[in-house]
């Protein structure tokens, strides 16, 4: 007979956890004693025209996290949500990345003044290399992390972290820079749990950031999450966002919709037991469950 392995938490346990409707969201402490909310809202392939809709409507919902780039070409309309809003600056936790044409250090020194200059604000809480990039710029990327390590002591970027970055690329850091990323950004999903990333990082004190975390709703039809969906009263994307919050990752899934933005924040109320979680584990598929590009081939310049 299959377990029950679903618990759904009472209204009186989540008060007694302290969980009120925007207290919901864990945090994660980083390896430089800042703390980042563990569930945010990512904004990739958000039209500019529709992100200030949706960042006001996730606002709205409760999240206080949004991870943005230059390369999505919506970072002036994520600030001019959080302004509309109303909301302190501190209160919103704000990720943004150096965008692919800018690794050289002036070039980096300068990217990082146009994003702060079309947030609007005068630091982000978190800058990330958003391409390691290896076939270009004769594959430094040390150099491009040493101009982020200014940024962090000058305080215009609070932390500092890299994204999709394989772990051949994180040794080299480790052995010729001084600051150990705060944070890997890179593809996580059921189908593709990028293990020996993930355990790099976990080893190494950097914490996971698990882009496309749906797999851009690749996995939201497979029946083994269906199953625990049914079971839990939860939607499979709620499962996946359940499974992502129980292994430690921090998570921020995209949506226009203002039903899917709501849905994607009310994570919180339950719990998926170990048997679920293995289930998920289980779904795994390698190297051939990647959905995005291979961080040691992709060379993609934006003109
Ligand atoms: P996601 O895994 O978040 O999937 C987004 C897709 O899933 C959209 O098509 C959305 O549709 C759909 N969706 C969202 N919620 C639901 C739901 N509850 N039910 C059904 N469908 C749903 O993919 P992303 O690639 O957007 O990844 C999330 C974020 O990660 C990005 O926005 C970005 O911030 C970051 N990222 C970083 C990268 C990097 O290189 N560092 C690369 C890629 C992403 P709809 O919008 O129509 O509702």
């Amino acid at each position: 007979m299959e377990s029950v392995t679903c618990w759904q938490y009472s209204p009186s346990r989540l008060a007694k956890l302290g969980f009120g409707a925007l207290a919901t969201v864990p945090h994660v402490t980083l390896n430089d004693g800042n703390t980042i909310p563990q569930l945010g809202f990512g904004v990739f392939q958000i039209p500019p025209a529709e992100t200030e809709r949706a960042v006001l409507h996730a606002l709205t919902v409760g999240y206080r996290h949004i991870d943005t780039a230059e390369m999505y070409g919506n970072e002036r309309d994520v600030g001019d949500a959080i302004r509309s809003f109303g909301v302190d600056r501190g209160e919103v936790y704000i990720t943004s990345k150096l965008n692919n044409g800018f690794h050289r250090p002036d070039d980096a020194r300068r990217a990082f003044e146009r994003t702060l200059e079309a947030l609007g604000f005068e630091y982000v809480d978190l800058f990330l290399i958003h391409w390691p990039l290896p076939t270009l710029y004769d594959g430094d990327f040390v150099s491009t992390w040493q101009a982020l390590e200014e940024f962090r002591a000058d305080g215009r970027a609070r932390s500092i972290g890299v994204s999709n970055f394989q772990v051949a690329h994180l040794r080299l850091l480790a052995a010729e820079t001084e600051t150990v990323p705060a944070v890997n950004q890179f593809e996580l999903h059921p189908y593709f749990q990028n293990r020996d990333v993930a355990a790099y990082g976990r080893e190494h004190g950097i914490a996971t950031e698990a882009w496309a975390p749906l797999a851009q709703a690749k996995v939201l039809d497979d029946s083994t999450l269906t199953r625990i969906a049914e079971r839990c009263s939860k939607t499979t994307a709620q499962v996946v966002l359940r499974w992502h919050v129980q292994r430690g990752n921090i998570v921020f899934p995209k949506s226009v919709t203002p039903e899917r933005i709501a849905e994607n924040f009310a994570i919180f109320d339950f719990e998926l037991g170990a048997d679920d979680m293995a289930a998920v584990d289980g779904l795994d598929r390698g190297e051939a469950g990647r959905d995005g590009p291979d961080p040691d081939t992709f060379a993609y310049i934006l003109d």
